[in-house]
């Protein structure tokens, strides 16, 4: 048995090991436990500073999980884009491919609580008909890896996947999702890497929320991974008494890009039955945009999405940074506030319109017709 497999079954995996091991109850223990999985690991337990700090929060059950928040429990409608119990094919050339419903560490807020942990809902058996579900459809160009956390697979099982995958023409780009690096870094083994390498071009998008979890170990996690080729992105979700403040998110993407980390999606959180205590409100996250761009480097700076209740797939938000126009001239603010004015060009014809007017003259049938005011 690898390290990381013998952590891994040391782990805090119930609400009554909880009690007994820490003589801390969340309240309703039971309950919790059935409703989602309780599963921290010893290296993530051993983040913990102090009961309720922000590592804390993301992995101690509490009992406002099971308060009737009147959430749905699939927010992003992914079962209904779901053509295979393993696939959700939402956006024109990519696919999410759930191939396990483990995870090294569960996490209270998780957005797929209906299914994560669950082996009858993400399961082995589905992964044939994954492939062969991307094998016919030569317009799936990039496949997701995720699950639950597709580094929980062995690394044989892993292989076998990537291999299946690659014998695919059309599969240009093959992403893993894994929260390895950042809760379980000693999944992160020489023997993976060199395995992986095998399979590029492979990205691995990973999740660190705050800069407590940018240990040492973390950072070799990381950098083994990009020592074999693999740039890493970083996906955090933000988070109310873990990152909702711009100092510490300052910390942590400075954090990440020292470990050759680069910052990509900054999510708000989804509105998913049993998070609600988790949820800010979105003018937090512009706000925290706001602190980022222009006061540190560029490359650290992800991008903010709400991830459309419904299905509609990400939507990046921006602080506002154009104030207005006047005449040809667009009135822009800086990162410090000051105004400047750029001296736009004359508005292009129809057919160069902006997207939501293109849009509106598409749905009206008027292709190249004259301009009409569109009504928001
Ligand atoms: C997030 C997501 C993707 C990937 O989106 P990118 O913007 O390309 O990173 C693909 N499919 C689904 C269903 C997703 O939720
Ligand atoms: S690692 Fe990802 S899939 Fe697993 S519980 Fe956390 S957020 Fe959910």
């Amino acid at each position: 048995m690898e390290l990381w497999q013998e952590m891994l079954r040391q782990s805090v995996d119930s609400a009554k090991d909880l009690v007994e091991r820490f003589e801390f109850d969340p309240g309703q223990a039971t309950q919790l436990n059935s409703l989602f999985h309780i599963r921290i690991n010893p290296y993530y337990l051993s983040l913990i500073r102090y009961p309720g700090d922000p590592i804390w929060l993301q992995c101690i059950p509490d009992a406002r999980e099971l308060e009737d928040d009147g959430l749905p429990e699939d927010p992003l409608a992914e079962d209904s884009h779901s053509p295979v119990p393993s696939i959700v094919h939402r956006y024109p050339d990519r696919v999410l491919f759930l191939t396990t419903s483990q995870c090294s560490m569960y996490c209270r807020f998780c957005t797929r609580k209906r299914k994560v942990g669950d082996s009858t809902k993400i399961n082995m058996k589905y992964i044939q008909d994954g492939i062969d579900y991307i094998a016919k459809h030569p317009e799936v160009r990039d496949v997701i890896l995720s699950g639950g956390d597709p580094l929980m697979l062995t690394d044989f099982l892993l292989e076998r996947i990537l291999k299946g995958l690659r014998d695919i023409p059309h599969v240009e780009i093959i992403r893993l999702g894994t929260k390895m690096p950042c809760v379980l870094p000693q999944r992160v083994t020489p023997k993976l890497c060199k395995m992986i390498k095998k399979y590029h071009p492979i990205y691995v998008n990973t999740h660190f929320n705050h800069p407590w979890e940018c240990t040492l170990e973390a950072k070799r996690a990381c950098e083994m991974l990009a020592d074999a080729g693999v740039p890493v992105g970083n996906q955090a979700v933000l988070m109310k008494g873990v990152n909702d403040d711009p100092d510490v998110m300052l910390e942590l993407v400075r954090k990440l890009l020292t470990m050759r980390v680069r910052p990509y999606y900054l999510y708000q959180a989804d509105p998913t039955k049993g998070t609600n205590y988790f949820r800010t409100p979105v003018s937090k996250g512009l706000d925290i945009m706001d602190k980022l761009r222009g006061h540190t480097s560029g490359l650290a700076i992800p991008h903010f999405v709400i991830d459309a209740p419904g299905g509609g797939g990400k939507i990046p938000l921006l602080p506002q940074y154009v104030i207005g126009r006047a005449g040809k001239n667009i009135i822009l603010r800086n990162y410090k506030y000051e105004i400047f004015t750029y001296p736009d060009l004359e508005e292009e014809p129809v057919g160069h319109a902006p997207p939501v007017e293109k849009a509106y003259l598409r749905k009206n049938g008027k292709k190249n017709g004259k301009k009409e005011k569109v009504e928001v």
